[in-house]
């Protein structure tokens, strides 16, 4: 919900660069009725898509992803100059994810479309022959946040696209002109404009996209919001894939590397302004290693470099506007009061841009305190200490939300058993975030993380209806289950059921043989 200074007025939009204040451009919002004919002219191009081989919609990604890869660094740099990320980092979680997400789908797409066969294991329905076939949806709907402006819609269109769907997709307000250069990349590729549009708007636009005829709808953002979208989405049974907030603990374990953890821990802490879904938000270190963990990790945030990352080395930006700087100041206040203690950073850099905070270290904290429970979204690493794996579990589990999780060793098989245990949609063992850079891995979470997943072989799943198509292959023949009963035709099905579950062999060869009559029966109707 976004009630920012960044908007101008109910009619247009304002995109502004994070780090510097600039306006870079004046956009019109999308009305209703502008959402509406954008989901009829997709309609109305889409069964042509569909009906075109994989082989030619592939081409078109093939094309797209060319062109991409040319234009990386000025895509890069619109990142930066929108959401304030450095340029190398737009580099490696945005465009580098989309590039190798394209290349799974033109890897995947034929063998994840090809028909599959379903075996029977009834031996009654083995007189049929039943297969799988995957559909489009029709039209996807997609609304995207502003955190990953360009992974997270591209890579979700490019699902939809292969498997011969259309996109209309609602980009945030605060990254509408990364979404018009998407658009940009798909329509010099080649695709037919109305395959993919998108519609620039704040919430309003985003809520007429899902009481327009979309056919399903991709929803990535908070969960406040994303509870109204479902809500709505409930009027008519639209189904959705909801990709919400998280809580991500970080279970560092007594055996693990120290220097790795600790370069692990800031960066997942504090990449892309610790604005990302999969941020470490909690950190919890085995009690032993508590206090030198502590002391590195403070040693190295005095090197972080925080700036603007446009032809510049910061490895920090700012954050997206003032109100996400407010959140951080909340929580991070909330917890001193109660107790935690500051060990670095803890305030605004103003002396640099309007929103800059400064990366943030506190020791100390525990699970009541709001930083621990609800999504800071900030450059703040919590760290807090633990005894046992019991302990750990419990601690990472307390929790509403459950997108992913690490755990830190040098043991691996103590690692995975702390990650069976964990409550998330992903756990990562001695790393985070970056599965989010496997194009094969999925992406989603549980709890209030969200529903359904997006990226790898189940994103695309999220994309198509699956058909069964069933064959009979003696048509002539009347159906021994069709209509008929009667005293004789009941001591036959009593005599299948025996045959098929008896408990011994004599049960099943009586059985057995009082089914034979059901091959002779002849249907009285
Ligand atoms: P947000 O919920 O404010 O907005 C998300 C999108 O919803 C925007 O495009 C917005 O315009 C639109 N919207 C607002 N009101 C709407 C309505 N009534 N109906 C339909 N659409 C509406 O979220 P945000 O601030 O843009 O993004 C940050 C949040 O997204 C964080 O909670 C973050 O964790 C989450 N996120 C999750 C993932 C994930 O994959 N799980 C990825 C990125 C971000």
């Amino acid at each position: 919900m976004v009630t920012d200074a960044k908007i101008a007025s109910a009619a247009t939009l304002v995109s502004t660069n994070p780090a510097t204040g600039e306006v870079l451009a004046e956009l019109q919002c999308a009305s209703p009725e502008d959402v509406r004919n954008a989901l009829l002219r997709a309609k109305a191009a889409q069964p042509r898509w569909q009906a075109m081989s994989v082989r030619d919609r592939i081409a078109i990604l093939r094309k797209f992803q060319r062109l991409l890869s040319q234009r990386r660094d000025s895509v890069a740099q619109l990142i930066c100059r929108e959401v304030g990320k450095p340029t190398a980092e737009a580099l490696a979680t945005e465009v580098l994810v989309v590039l190798d997400a394209t290349e799974f789908c033109i890897r995947h797409a034929h063998r994840f479309l090809r028909e599959k066969p379903v075996p029977h294991g009834n031996i009654l329905m083995n007189i049929k022959r039943g297969k799988l076939v995957r559909e489009p949806y029709g039209v996807i709907g997609i609304i995207a946040p502003w955190n990953y402006p360009f992974s997270t819609p591209a890579s979700e269109t490019l699902a939809a696209l292969v498997t011969g769907n259309a996109v209309v997709l609602k980009p945030s307000e605060l990254t509408p002109l990364i979404a018009l250069e998407l658009e940009r990349l798909f329509r010099d590729a080649g695709l037919d404009p109305d395959l993919f549009q998108v519609m620039v708007g704040e919430g309003p636009t985003g809520a007429a996209l899902v009481e327009s005829p979309v056919d399903k709808l991709i929803f990535t953002g908070s969960v406040a919001t994303g509870k109204r979208v479902a809500e709505s989405a409930a009027q008519r049974l639209l189904p959705v894939v909801l990709e919400l907030g998280g809580k991500d603990p970080m279970i560092v374990l007594e055996d693990a590397n120290l220097e790795v953890t600790t370069s692990g821990a800031l960066w997942g802490a504090f990449m892309n302004a610790g604005q990302t879904c999969l941020s470490v938000e909690r950190c919890y270190v085995q009690r032993s290693l508590y206090a030198p963990f502590l002391e590195m990790c403070r040693k190295k945030i005095g090197k972080l470099r925080v700036g603007n990352g446009i032809g510049s080395e910061a490895e920090i930006g700012p954050m997206i506007h003032e109100r996400q700087l407010r959140i951080v100041e909340e929580h991070v206040n909330d917890a001193v009061a109660r107790g935690a203690r500051v060990l670095a950073g803890g305030r605004r850099l103003s002396e640099i841009g309007p929103n800059y905070y400064a990366p943030t270290l506190l020791a100390d904290v525990t699970n009541d305190m709001r930083i621990m429970q609800e999504e800071t979204f900030g450059p703040v690493l919590p760290v807090a200490p633990f005894d046992t794996d019991d302990d750990a579990v419990r601690l990472a589990n307390d929790s509403d939300f459950g997108l992913a999780a690490s755990v830190w060793t040098r043991n691996r098989r103590r690692g995975e058993a702390v990650a069976a245990r964990i409550k998330a949609g992903t756990v990562m063992l001695n790393d985070m975030i970056s599965s989010f850079g496997i194009a094969d891995a999925p992406h989603g979470g549980v709890k209030q993380s969200g529903i359904g997943r997006t990226h790898g072989e189940l994103g695309m799943q999220e994309m198509v209806q699956v058909k069964y198509i069933n064959v009979d292959l003696v048509p002539g023949v009347p159906k021994p289950w069709w209509f008929g009963y009667g005293k004789r035709y009941q001591q036959q099905m009593d005599g299948l059921v025996n045959f098929l579950f008896g408990r011994n062999w004599i049960a099943k060869l009586k059985g057995g043989l009082w089914s034979m009559g059901l091959l002779r029966r002849s249907s009285r109707i």
